[in-house]
């Protein structure tokens, strides 16, 4: 049975447009940055200069208020889903969270007095792996310490959010995120339907979900998001379409969907996934166009590269307000300059310098039990990474970047820096993927899927790049 809108039952794949859109596809569709940093992690060295980076924390915390930001990592789950890329520890060992959070405790003890104790934290976010893999007694001794060691501000300042596995989650649980002043929270949805989720090893019906999302709206969290993804086994238009009205009968605020990287070589995970229950390209395409049109039907607003938001959302009024920024979690509001990463793996951005902590929890817990901080690779940015930032950070968020304002900020005459890049330009905008003029590049509504590939154009560490390592970072352009 069908319940795809006629312009969807009937889409003609022979059309001139669509066959147009595959063209533009299968030109431009490579593995490519989701840029939530530039540089980009893989291009962050173990060899970068620690104690330039240590000096310049201990001597600029002193008299730094400027507020923070907190990103929390939380690396165990309960179970394996199959096209995870994240670097999540699957156990049911009773002793994993203790653990990690005695050593989370030291860390978060140096850091602060490192990064200044008492700076705003306007914003803080909780990931992972499964940040509800911890109990309610752990969550609450998480949230309690980082208020011993950081200045949380009131619920009417804050902007804390959580991503929540909603297998094992429940109303209690729900309460008590409300409670420690999460005013923000993420469900990891994927999609609803049962042969896929069987297919991922992700069993979540609707009729658990819906339940979930009343008690959360009723809890009055700010904001509600889903993530969803497409390009997963067994998809097609039909199923994905069933998914986008259960999801749109639940509204969320904000609705991230992203495109599954299939990588089996690195993610060992993902062997179990078979690759011919995969949809072909022609198909991924078309549910990306369908992911699109339903959700802007039902009233989304399409922000940035992923996202969809409603209209009275924040990140759409930021996106407006050029105050919308993309970091390690995605898109958000821009409160703070500085990001701390805490936990294994985690990554700070503090002033001119990117941090990534350990990513082996051995030698995480190890660094921490000698009295280490426990950063493994980093990068100090470049006048030259910060004018390619700067680019690249405005077409992801704002579709455009405004080249006068470019040159003036970086005192570089645009067309002669960049002269190779108008020409690739010029024939991105003859596919119609882009407009270009003296002043302003702007992204189309049709180069909207080839947005990476325009950022790729000014990214100087492609050359030289180590491939897809994290699909967090790396995935298919289109
Ligand atoms: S997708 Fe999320 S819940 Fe599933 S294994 Fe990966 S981190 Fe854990």
């Amino acid at each position: 049975m069908t319940h795809l809108p006629t312009e969807l039952r009937n889409l003609d794949t022979n059309s001139p447009e669509f066959r147009s859109d595959r063209a533009l596809a299968l030109k431009y569709g490579s593995q490519g940055p989701r840029y939530t940093s530039y540089p980009t992690a893989p291009h962050f060295s173990r060899d970068f200069d620690r104690d330039q980076f240590y000096n310049w924390l201990k001597t600029n915390q002193e008299q730094n208020t400027a507020p923070i930001s907190l990103y929390v990592h939380l690396p165990f789950c309960r179970n394996i889903c199959f096209y995870c890329g994240c670097n999540a520890i699957v156990t049911r060992e009773k002793t994993a969270a203790r653990n990690y959070l005695n050593r989370l405790k030291v860390e978060i003890e140096m850091q602060s007095q490192l990064v200044g104790s008492n700076r705003p934290v306007t914003q803080m976010h909780w990931g992972g792996g499964t940040p509800n893999y911890l109990d309610h007694a752990e969550i609450t001794e998480l949230m309690h310490l980082l208020g011993s060691h950081f200045r949380l501000l009131d619920k009417r300042y804050r902007e804390y959010s959580i991503e929540v596995d909603p297998r094992g989650l429940d109303n209690n649980t729900i309460a008590l995120l409300r409670g420690l002043g999460f005013n923000r929270i993420n469900l990891g949805i994927q999609d609803f339907d049962p042969l896929v989720q069987k297919a991922i090893n992700r069993t979540q019906p609707y009729h658990e979900i819906q339940p979930l999302v009343a008690s959360i709206r009723s809890h009055e969290f700010r904001s509600l998001g889903f993530d969803l993804i497409y390009g997963l086994p067994f998809q097609d238009r039909h199923s994905v379409d069933d998914t986008l009205r259960k999801v749109i009968t639940l509204r969320p605020d904000r609705i991230a969907c992203y495109n599954y990287a299939h990588l089996p070589e690195r993610f060992r995970n993902q062997r179990a996934i078979d690759a011919q229950n995969l949809p072909p390209p022609e198909e991924r395409l078309l549910l990306q166009y369908i992911i699109s049109q339903r959700l802007q039907e039902a009233g989304y607003l399409h922000i940035g590269m992923d996202h969809y938001v409603l209209p009275g959302d924040e990140l759409a009024i930021a996106q407006q307000e050029g105050r919308l920024q993309r970091n390690f979690q995605g898109y958000s509001l821009h409160l703070a300059d500085d990001l701390l990463g805490l936990g294994v793996s985690a990554i700070s951005q503090l002033g001119d310098f990117y941090v990534q902590n350990e990513r082996n929890l051995d030698t995480y817990y190890t660094l921490i039990d000698q009295g280490r901080l426990p950063a493994s690779r980093g990068c100090k940015v470049t006048d030259e990474d910060k004018l390619r930032r700067f680019i690249i950070m405005s077409l992801i968020c704002e579709l455009k970047l405004d080249i006068a304002e470019c040159a003036r900020r970086f005192d570089i005459d645009f067309g002669t820096k960049f002269d190779g890049q108008i020409h690739a330009l010029r024939a991105m905008e003859a596919d119609g993927l882009l407009q270009l003029s003296a002043d302003e590049i702007q992204i189309t509504e049709r180069g909207r899927p080839f947005l990476r590939n325009v950022c790729m154009l000014f990214d100087a560490y492609l050359d030289s790049d180590p491939g897809p390592t994290h699909s967090s970072i790396y995935s298919a352009t289109i």
